[in-house]
């Protein structure tokens, strides 16, 4: 019975798994003509000021508008996208995106002092990388770049360190994500002296019941702070959160309790209703 029960699970696990790999083909091919067909563009998410709560920016995330399924989130499709190698394509794509929505949102009298793209590993190793961002003429403080931890783990590490400097020397700002999720320490990762340090949703989300993540929030952003290193939080999702991050000394708050990231036109018609005015 057992034996028997064993080959059919085994027989439901085939199943799926060419269920699987037939449908990751599918999601492939669909990806690659998403591209050609241009469905691919940027959403935004506001950052504040946590002292202030002024406007201090916009983080673009990678939205795939997709003619029958509807908006699809990078959960969806990134990893396939890196199978791929095409997650580079998407991360020029929504910068170029992203630059050009903040002159639109310019002419349009709405001041977006900064935007923050995610840059993959992929991209950041990119030889050509330098030579392209060098065609933009940024002017410093605009552009933010996103990398995660895992960035500066791989063996490619010299390449890195040498992109690293040019893109700071470009003006751009580089910023560390998902911060504590990672295995790197902190006092390595600060020597690569980032602009900022992103603190992870999961740190962030238990402050108000969980002493243990406060105090680790707190010396995250002390340990920073007395190293020149701004701090935001992610995954801020009600304004107890944002008080008690300002209390902990945090410069910078997104998540929910703001707003979910909004296409280029809703994150307008909000700009122009409410003048993103919170509570102190
Ligand atoms: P991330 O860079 O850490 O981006 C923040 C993610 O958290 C976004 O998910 C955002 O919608 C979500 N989020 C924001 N505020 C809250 C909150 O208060 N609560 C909760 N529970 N979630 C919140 P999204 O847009 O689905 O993106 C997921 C991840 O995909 C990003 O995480 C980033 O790692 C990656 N990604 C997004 N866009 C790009 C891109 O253009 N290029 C690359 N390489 N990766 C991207
Ligand atoms: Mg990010
Ligand atoms: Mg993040
Ligand atoms: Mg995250």
């Amino acid at each position: 019975r057992a034996k028997r029960m064993g080959r059919n699970r085994f027989e439901f696990f085939t199943q799926n798994l060419q269920a699987e790999i037939v449908n990751s083909k599918r999601t492939a091919d669909e990806i690659l003509a998403g591209i050609e067909r241009d469905e691919f563009t940027a959403w935004y998410q506001p950052q504040f000021c946590a002292r202030t709560m002024q406007l201090t920016g916009v983080e673009a995330l990678v939205r795939w508008q997709h003619p029958t399924h509807g908006l699809i989130t990078p959960d969806r499709f990134l990893g396939i996208a890196e199978e791929l190698n095409v997650v580079a394509t998407l991360d020029q794509l929504v910068m170029q995106t992203a630059l050009k929505d903040r002159m639109r949102w310019a002419a349009m009298g709405i001041n977006v002092p900064k935007v923050s793209v995610n840059v993959s590993s992929r991209r950041l190793h990119d030889e050509a990388l330098i030579a392209s961002l060098k065609g933009l003429s940024i002017t410093p403080g605009e552009l933010c770049f996103e990398l995660v931890e895992s960035i500066f783990l791989d063996d490619r590490e010299a390449i890195t360190d040498i992109n690293l400097e040019q893109i700071k020397a470009l003006g751009i700002d580089i910023e560390i994500d998902d911060f504590g999720t990672g295995h790197t320490s902190i006092v390595s990762l600060l020597k690569l002296k980032p602009k900022r340090l992103k603190i992870d949703r999961q740190l962030v989300m238990p402050i108000l019941e969980s002493t243990r993540e406060r105090a680790l929030v707190r010396s995250i952003i002390d340990l920073a702070r007395s190293l020149g290193v701004e701090t935001v939080a992610e995954g801020v999702e009600t304004l107890d959160h944002a008080r008690m991050l300002a209390e902990l000394g945090c410069d910078m708050l997104q998540g929910y309790a703001f707003a979910r990231p909004l296409s280029f036109d809703a994150f307008s018609q909000r700009t122009i209703d409410t003048g993103w005015k919170f509570a102190v």
